[in-house]
């Protein structure tokens, strides 16, 4: 990318409130398309009570291949075609929503800014994306020590622990940014009757989740081609991660809904651990299963019990080979 390129971006600066919104089009919008995008944000920016919390918020529009590797590698899964944040510019409170040119006049364009706006604050109060790429360097530390007892045959092992470890932190992040969507429309009605709705439908995922999980632990010591490629469609279910955004709203819905001293403001505060164990709390409370869980076992999904299945299985695999 060349100096001119930079030159020829389309920059509009707004206040809204006294907050600072900055719209740079990287992609060459035509004038009424833009103008249309523009009229979208501020409204979002002027009514959306998240996007208020933040003192500065910058949208750049470009396509999701344009800009260096590190971007494509960041970016959340799931938002990654309309919209997406990098927890790289978290880490310096760079507060930049990322929006696909190719789908603004997608119907859902709004709840997928107050989507991005929600991941962004919810980091703002405690840290949890850019912290994450902390983590998760320290995760690549302590496999990388055991790394050496890892096969060719069984590389790919390692790389499973990583995902688990991303796929319950996702419960946390996407719960809360996709029960921000509904926010954002005032679109949450706090009943009895939508509380067991919304848990007898979303129920259903970690359960196939598990199942999934299961096969796939199961089918790990084949190595065939059709094995192989049967593990992988297996884990790729799994980790796209699309269960985890309706079974953490569930957890958000059920926490404001059954513990009063709770905001969704005090939720963003809070650890991912602290998270999960108020949540078994309130389920307790109310006598039902719940969904995931960290260490208790009561969850449906949890954590401890599937890192120790996984951990069974590596061992009973590559140490076993790496012995011979
Ligand atoms: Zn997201």
């Amino acid at each position: 990318m060349g100096l001119f390129d930079f030159v020829r971006y389309k920059k509009e600066r707004c206040n809204v409130d006294g907050r600072e919104i900055i719209i740079i089009d990287k992609s060459k919008l035509n004038k009424e398309k833009f103008k249309k995008l523009h009229k979208i944000i501020l409204e979002i920016c002027s009514n959306y009570k998240i996007a208020k919390y933040l003192p500065k918020i910058e949208f750049h529009i470009k396509h999701p291949k344009h800009g260096n590797k590190i971007e494509e590698v960041n970016v959340e899964d799931k938002d990654y075609i309309v919209g997406w944040v990098d927890p790289r510019d978290l880490i310096d409170e760079r507060f930049i929503v990322y929006l696909n040119p190719e789908y603004l006049e997608s119907k859902k364009i709004k709840t997928n800014i107050a989507h991005e706006i929600a991941h962004i604050w919810h980091d703002y109060s405690s840290k949890i994306m850019s912290n994450k790429i902390e983590e998760s360097d320290k995760l690549h530390d302590a496999i990388f020590k055991i790394n050496k007892r890892f096969n060719e045959k069984t590389r790919s092992l390692r790389d499973h622990r990583e995902f688990l470890f991303f796929y319950f932190r996702s419960i946390h992040t996407e719960g809360l940014a996709k029960f921000c969507e509904a926010y954002a429309i005032g679109d949450v009605l706090m009943s009895e009757k939508n509380f067991n709705e919304i848990y007898k439908t979303t129920k259903q995922l970690p359960e196939m989740i598990f199942d999934l999980w299961n096969s796939y632990l199961r089918k790990l010591g084949d190595n065939n081609e059709k094995e192989r490629k049967d593990r992988e469609s297996l884990l790729s279910v799994i980790g796209e991660k699309i269960s985890t955004y309706d079974i953490g709203q569930h957890i958000i819905y059920s926490l404001l809904y059954l513990d009063h001293n709770l905001t969704i403001e005090k939720i963003a505060k809070l650890s991912f651990f602290k998270f999960i164990k108020k949540y078994e709390e309130s389920m307790k409370s109310k006598n039902l299963k719940p969904l995931v869980s960290i260490s208790s076992g009561e969850g449906i999904l949890d954590y401890n019990r599937m890192l120790n299945q996984w951990w069974m299985v590596c061992k009973k695999l590559k140490f076993d080979k790496a012995d011979d």
